[in-house]
């Protein structure tokens, strides 16, 4: 057999970390990203794992009921383009692209400030919503954009970068779809962060960033500029309630989850996370 490189850096110091729901994890000891191999992700079908019960399901894999979530969701998103916009404060921002956009919801909030916002989005559930009942302009694949080159002025990737099988290839073909002095922002969970717990959930997530590492393969692909800070994300109290259960392995108690659920259905909280949110920058050299 091959032997295996770094999915990331293409390091060739490649050892094996754990199995998780009967995948192989591996670990690059050159940037310390953990990866699915390419026999790995071979395995998994993208369109079948983001079908309609990834976003309403009982499973640790997907979300507890993501349409039920919106209005969580969209303030969650309108405080992402806020930062954004902040970050670009003496820079025009009129068109851009969410990588990544689920049902849409981040790409209408862009709307509502007059941003022209493109998505792509691999779910046929999540982007038909968008596109039927949102009316907006979704694609399937980056592909898809045909030869756009220098078009977007942000391009936003929120928790996203953990799901991808190529994702220096994505950052690549993003950097070439911005504008000189576009933003490309990403949020994603941080393996070295302050808080570092988190479940591995192939075939769910297939890397495993750290700042570190996604900072040096972002300078590799072009990017400069680069910053990051902790994420602070509004969550539903059932919602932390649900993935904690999920951490300690208590799914066979989640009965008692659904009078918690009744009770606390609106009740939120803002709480810093183990993601972080990074920005990066392209200039042309001219
Ligand atoms: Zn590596």
């Amino acid at each position: 057999m091959k032997k295996p490189i770094c999915g990331l850096c293409s390091g060739k110091r490649v050892s094996f970390y754990k199995y998780e729901n009967a995948y192989k994890i591996l670990k690059c000891e050159s940037c310390n990203v953990k990866f699915l191999p390419q026999e790995e992700l071979n395995k998994i079908n993208l369109k079948t794992l983001y079908s309609k019960k990834y976003f309403k399901t009982k499973n640790k894999i997907g979300y507890e009921n993501y349409l039920n979530a919106e209005k969580i969701h969209r303030r969650n998103f309108q405080r992402i383009i806020k930062k954004v916009l902040k970050k670009r404060l003496n820079k025009t921002t009129k068109v851009c692209l969410d990588f990544g956009c689920a049902h849409g919801f981040l790409l209408d909030e862009l709307r509502k400030k007059n941003i022209t916002a493109t998505g792509i989005e691999i779910s046929k559930t999540a982007r038909l919503y968008a596109k039927k009942k949102l009316k907006l302009e979704v694609y399937e694949k980056i592909q898809d954009l045909g030869n756009r080159r220098n078009v977007y002025d942000a391009i936003f990737l929120i928790g996203v970068v953990e799901h991808l099988k190529l994702p220096k290839e994505i950052f690549t073909r993003l950097l070439k779809l911005m504008k000189h002095e576009g933003t490309l922002c990403i949020t994603t969970l941080d393996c070295e962060g302050v808080f570092p717990f988190f479940s591995y959930k192939p075939p769910e997530h297939t890397f495993y960033f750290s700042h570190s590492n996604l900072i040096k393969i972002l300078l590799r692909c072009g990017f400069s500029k680069i910053s990051y800070k902790t994420l602070w994300v509004e969550y539903s109290v059932f919602d932390i309630v649900f993935r904690i259960f999920h951490y300690f392995n208590l799914k066979n108690h989640i009965k008692i989850l659904a009078p918690i659920q009744k009770a606390f259905s609106e009740l939120t909280l803002k709480i810093p996370t183990n993601e972080i949110i990074l920005f990066a920058e392209k200039y042309d050299h001219r």
